[in-house]
């Protein structure tokens, strides 16, 4: 007689055909401690040698005495090695899992919000390493950032179908974190039909986006919580958004009842669709748009002598490796700096940072330093992070990377 006991995952199988890749010793300490990243030289390249894998090929991680850490994938032409799919040794990395696991995000984006309108897969955080999935309601944005979720492609169509059977599923395949595994830059439509443009709402303000060639996925769902903070900052305001994109902040300051809106960003695209989100949601004659390099721009106006009441920062990120530490903050400090001049005398800066390189306080201590510098008071009156369907994964720091630092500027005292 066979006794079937119930595991803690429904597809465990036997794992014993998947190669191993076998840890130096003590290198399954910061595994154990929950992160999912395997460096490459964690690895016992004596024992295991990496060459002998196929980038995104499944493996089961041991430790030095041959003990299972759990199932990964590994890419060996990347530093970031291996990313545990599964504790369980014994987990199958299957379309099943994959659904499961969306399945699992979706509810937490349920809980959350209304529209259906929010980053649904958020990578490790989710428990699919190298996965990022945007929806805009019928329709959903995937970035396979990853070899072993490239070799998975099939597996996620079929799982993001089953669970919400959307109306068309695109592949933004072209993230700088592709390049970094090896794997080559494309955008396609991966099932179902594909829109021009896509429809999102967003603290209640309606939204259209370019479909396919936006920044990113065409939205950044992170900041929905700091931009409905700032409506209450707003209301007969005159608000200047930089780095505005399709109007995020702007558009929807504008609706929480701002007086006027400048939104400033060098992209054409990005400048027509605040126009037609603005004209979307009734605020055209308040919105108005600037072209041009955030930099000459906001030195522009200073020496036209306007002022804002409000004004948002929120760049593309100027720290993307560390090795651009130097420069980046020098570009943050110049953006504040330029930013607190144009500040009326008791005014609202946003300064936002998608940096994962920038720590909150060296943001904190740059604003301090740039209101020194311009010879202003700071008082920091609220930070925020990402929203919830960014969740920060407690044993991966590199989950964390969004700042938005709102500063109230006065008068030097
Ligand atoms: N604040 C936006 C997101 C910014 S994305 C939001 O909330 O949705 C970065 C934007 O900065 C892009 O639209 C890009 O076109 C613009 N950009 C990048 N470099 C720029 C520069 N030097 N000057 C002005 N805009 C820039």
């Amino acid at each position: 007689m066979t006794i079937v006991t119930e595991t803690s995952n429904p597809t465990a199988t036997d794992n014993q055909h998947l190669a191993r890749i076998k840890l130096k010793k003590n290198e399954e300490k910061r595994l154990k401690g929950g992160h999912c990243w395997v460096y490459s030289n964690e690895v016992d390249t004596q024992v295991t040698p990496l060459t002998g894998f196929e980038p995104g090929q499944q493996v089961v991680v041991e430790d030095s005495k041959g003990k299972p850490v759990g199932v990964a994938y590994v890419n060996p032409q990347s530093l970031i090695t291996g990313r545990i799919m599964s504790r369980d040794a014994n987990c199958v990395i299957s379309e099943s899992l994959l659904t499961h696991r969306l399945k699992i995000a979706l509810s937490l984006r349920e809980k959350c919000f209304d529209d259906q309108c929010y980053r649904w897969v958020y990578g490790e955080s989710d428990g699919l390493p190298g996965l990022v999935v945007d929806r805009f309601g019928d329709y959903v944005v995937v970035q396979l950032n990853t070899a072993g979720m490239d070799v998975l492609a099939d597996q996620v169509i079929a799982a993001i179908t089953k669970v919400i059977s959307p109306a068309g599923i695109l592949f933004r395949n072209d993230s700088s974190a592709r390049k970094q595994e090896g794997l080559p830059l494309t955008v396609n439509i991966a099932a179902g039909e594909w829109p021009d443009q896509l429809n999102l709402v967003e603290n209640g303000v309606k939204f259209v986006v370019p479909a396919k060639e936006g920044q990113k996925t065409g939205w950044f769902y992170d900041h929905r919580e700091n931009r409905q903070y700032l409506a209450r900052w707003v209301k007969g305001k005159r608000v200047l958004d930089v780095f505005s994109y399709v109007g995020g902040w702007g558009v929807q300051a504008a609706v929480a009842g701002a007086d006027e809106v400048l939104c400033v960003d060098s992209s054409e695209l990005a400048l027509d669709y605040v126009e037609k989100n603005a004209a979307l949601n009734g605020v055209v004659e308040k919105v108005g748009t600037m072209k041009g390099n955030a930099f000459d721009c906001l030195s522009q106006l200073a020496q036209e002598r306007e002022k804002f009441d409000v004004i948002v920062i929120d760049p593309p990120a100027f720290i993307k490796r560390k090795k651009d530490f130097k420069n980046g903050l020098t570009a943050y400090r110049r953006l504040n700096e330029l930013a607190m001049r144009l500040l009326t005398r008791d005014g609202l800066l946003v300064s936002a940072s998608c940096s994962m390189h920038l720590p909150n306080d060296a943001l904190l201590d740059l604003i301090r330093g740039a209101g020194r510098h311009v010879d202003r008071q700071v008082q920091i009156v609220h930070q925020g992070g990402q929203g919830a369907d960014h969740p920060v994964h407690p044993s991966i720091v590199e989950t964390q990377y969004l700042k938005s630092i709102f500063a109230r500027v006065l008068p030097s005292f």
